[in-house]
């Protein structure tokens, strides 16, 4: 069966994107590095497939795009339509679970989708993810939070952190991160993913992180993900 396929690309600040909708909803978005690659890439998601151009269906999701990359949206309301084998479904709404501000490591998906073992198969999931941004494969950093590939560039991944605030601006760093994270959320814990403690913001262990940290909102939360109470800070 062919798939019809309603094709659109616009100029946004991050440069140039591709939309493909299908009857059902948005079905891929390409990224400006994977904007050349988009034949073969439709080809392998979903075999034959007749693109026309949009008829109007695409524009809430470039409008919201837009929104969103001008910091001026949180998160996305879209009809969506991602093609993919049962694991990898179940690894992309994992990682649209994850909100905001907020990450979480290959390892941590794998065991939300009951599959700790599987944490390359949960990597290579995500890495498949036909809709960036949209479902926030950005968001999911390595096993003590170094920024690992993105299917748009490093760069963009770390643009798109700063954005949601994972990270520190480029004015200020870890300490002032923190403490702006704080003052917009008072119950913020920090948790270091290499030493899995999790501290108050104003923590002396908080103020030299360099790598992205986990976020809580309250210390059950921290528990619940193996997280041990800070000795400093006696965050409980
Ligand atoms: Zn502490």
């Amino acid at each position: 069966m062919t798939t019809t396929l309603w094709w659109s690309e616009a100029e946004l600040s991050i440069g140039r994107v591709g939309l493909a909708s299908s009857e059902r909803g948005l079905a891929r978005l390409f990224l400006p590095v994977e904007l050349p690659e988009r034949d073969a890439r439709l080809r392998r998601t979903f075999g034959p497939h007749e693109l026309r151009p949009d008829d109007g269906r695409n524009d809430q999701a470039r409008g919201q795009l837009e929104a969103y990359l001008a910091g001026q949206r949180g998160d996305f309301d879209l009809s969506l339509d991602p093609r993919g084998t049962p694991f990898q479904l179940a690894v992309w709404r994992a990682v649209a679970e994850v909100g905001r501000g907020r990450t979480a490591t290959y390892g941590e998906i794998a065991r939300r989708v009951g599959q700790p073992r599987a944490v390359r198969a949960v990597g290579a999931a995500n890495g498949d993810n036909p809709l960036a941004i949209v479902v926030p494969c950005h968001r999911i950093v390595g096993s003590t939070g170094q920024l690992t590939g993105y299917g748009g560039g490093l760069p963009l991944k770390e643009w798109l952190l700063r954005l949601e605030g994972a990270m520190p601006r480029d004015d200020e760093g870890w300490a002032g991160w923190a403490a702006r994270r704080a003052a917009a959320q008072p119950s913020l814990l920090i948790g270091p993913r290499s030493t899995r403690v999790f501290c108050r913001p104003g923590c002396r262990y908080t103020q030299r992180l360099s790598r992205v940290p986990a976020t809580f909102g309250s210390a059950d939360e921290a528990a619940r993900e193996g997280y041990r109470a800070c000795r400093v800070c006696h965050p409980v």
